[in-house]
């Protein structure tokens, strides 16, 4: 998801930020089950959610061409990467009005006050937590980009 502002794909010298994938069909696609060596793929997204900070709060591995099931949600100095996130319980429905780094303009979309998420950490350990609002909404855009769904 971004705040506003142009979609330029981000080219530096760090090979480590990669470029925004904006190919609709790519995107549309399933992502895999993300395993262990994939800690790799969460560290370029936290490198590439770095290098677009100032229009980007969260993306997901299909967006560096990565179709992998692993999300990077922006939370400050503590990114949160989560591999194959599971959203396990939601309640509390609301219309929500969206952009985001691999589209044009914003889109409206129903999302969830409280979600409550299941994931594999950076140390590969199994981790629970509920999430509500700003930080719940941003971890359900980018699960929707893993099942090939782009608001
Ligand atoms: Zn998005």
């Amino acid at each position: 998801m971004w705040y506003d502002g142009d979609n330029t794909s981000v080219g530096e010298e760090n090979c480590l930020i990669r470029s925004i994938v904006r190919d609709v069909l790519f995107l549309g696609q399933k992502s895999e089950t993300a395993d262990r060596v994939d800690v790799a793929v969460g560290r370029d997204l936290r490198d590439t959610l770095r290098a677009n900070r100032d229009k980007c709060v969260g993306m997901a591995a299909n967006m560096i061409g990565v179709r992998k099931r692993i999300i990077i949600v922006g939370m400050g100095p503590m990114d949160l990467v989560m591999y194959n996130p599971e959203i396990v319980r939601f309640d509390t429905p609301y219309e929500a009005e969206e952009g985001c780094l691999s589209l044009d303009g914003t889109r409206g979309t129903t999302r969830y006050q409280n979600i409550e998420v299941t994931w594999m950490d950076d140390g590969w350990k199994p981790r629970r937590q509920r999430f509500s609002g700003y930080i719940a909404q941003i971890i359900q855009h980018e699960v929707d980009h893993l099942n090939g769904v782009v608001i």
